[in-house]
């Protein structure tokens, strides 16, 4: 007796489409991929190989976007301590990089958008049914969001050499714009959450939860810092002497928050760097099936 067709709405993996009435050893009637396949459950190495193939590049653009900026980064601060702006070389040289800084951080900006976009495609096979599914709409609403921040910012400073603007207009922009860019990551980390399960990975998954809390907390901490240095800063802290102590305090605090930022950035470039390999041993996997297939 050949296996009875389905009579629940399962949809297929690869376009969703409804099996239900369907033979697992039939076809999918929209795009021809076999049944049985739709199945299997949950687990990322039963999804569409596109699907994958998609996420992986999506987590490589990712990694090559931080890459980008950590090599940038680096080279400016030995750029800083070689390069005097003393004689008038040097001064032409730092006016080009100047201009070339804002650029490169658009350009990464907008790549690293790009590769969290293809991180967070629909698993047509996925939708709607999943808690999944909420986080990766928020994870694409928040960068977005961080995008346009960012461009807004751009905008007011590129008017600033026409404009005198209010300080806390500037301060705000900015400062949503930061707060936006921790929002979208720590929900970017309770997605990854989600997607680790399917690889699956306990491991993974623990340290997604940890990284999202640790990035929620750096992100209050220097939302606030912020907010203090702004209002606050301008008539208690700025007035008191640099020997002071609440001044010392102040800067500490600072120094403790940047460096517990730099670890967590590297913190989640080790995470990206595992999910690549993770996506590519299921990619691997995936080839191996379909070689042996009957
Ligand atoms: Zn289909």
């Amino acid at each position: 007796m050949p296996p009875a067709a389905l009579t629940t709405d399962t949809p297929c993996i690869r376009c969703g489409y409804s099996l239900r009435g369907l033979a697992p050893a039939m076809l999918c009637p929209e795009c021809g991929l076999e049944v049985s396949r739709s199945l299997r459950g949950d687990l990322l190495r039963f999804s569409a190989p596109e699907y994958i193939r998609g996420l992986y590049n999506g987590a490589l653009l990712i990694l090559f976007t931080v890459g980008a900026m950590i090599a940038g980064f680096v080279g400016m601060i030995v750029l800083v301590f070689t390069i005097s702006p003393g004689n008038t070389a040097n001064t032409l040289f730092w006016r080009g990089i100047d201009t070339l800084v804002p650029a490169a951080a658009a350009a990464c900006l907008i790549a690293y958008s790009a590769g969290w976009w293809w991180l967070t495609q629909p698993d047509m096979g996925q939708l709607g049914t999943d808690r999944g599914e909420r986080f990766r709409r928020w994870t694409r609403l928040t960068l977005g969001a961080v995008v346009v921040a960012a461009l807004a910012t751009a905008i007011l400073r590129a008017l600033g050499r026409y404009f005198l603007f209010d300080s806390t207009l500037l301060f705000a922009v900015r400062t949503l714009t930061w707060t936006l860019v921790g929002a979208s990551q720590a929900i970017g980390m309770s997605y990854l959450t989600w997607l680790f399960g399917r690889v699956p990975s306990t491991e993974l998954r623990i340290r997604a939860t940890s990284l999202r809390r640790w990035i929620i907390f750096l992100t209050a901490v220097s939302a606030v810092g912020a907010c203090v240095d702004h209002f606050v800063g301008k008539t208690a802290i700025a007035p008191l002497t640099s020997r002071s102590l609440l001044h010392v305090v102040f800067n500490i605090i600072r120094g403790l928050a940047n460096l517990a930022g730099i670890a967590a950035v590297l913190s989640a470039c080790d995470l990206f760097l595992k999910l690549r390999r993770e996506l590519r041993r299921i990619v691997d996997d995936q080839s191996d099936e379909l070689l042996t297939a009957p």
